[in-house]
């Protein structure tokens, strides 16, 4: 059996806090010593700045059932085309994703002369 069945909760609430951040997922491979990205993303409250490993972020704490659940999923490592399971927390990643609106141009008021 090969198939996967990746279930994510998607929390897209309507009402999002400031420390409310979306983060993409990428676990460390074993077949290949990449990192590779699951395309599985979170939404979490109070998460890391930056790219941390899940397994020192909760530390004493206990994971979220949604990233418990990674270290026993299997994922395609796309170099050797082999599935693998990372069981280690602290070789699966979080990393913000940086979303920004384009259409903020402050100069798009700018007035024409003539
Ligand atoms: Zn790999």
């Amino acid at each position: 059996m090969t198939q996967l069945k990746l279930e994510v909760e998607e929390a897209l609430a309507s009402t999002v806090r400031n420390s409310t951040a979306q983060y993409s997922i990428f676990v460390s491979c074993n077949k290949c010593a990449g990192v590779h990205e699951t395309g599985i993303s979170i939404t979490m409250e109070d998460g890391p700045v930056e790219k941390h490993n899940i397994g020192s972020f909760y530390s004493g704490k206990s994971l979220p059932k949604t990233l418990a659940t990674l270290s026993n999923q299997s994922f395609p490592c796309p170099l050797t085309g082999r599935q693998f399971i990372q069981k280690d927390t602290k070789q699966i990643f979080l990393v913000p994703i940086k979303g920004r609106p384009s259409e903020n141009d402050p100069r798009r008021n700018r007035k024409a002369h003539g």
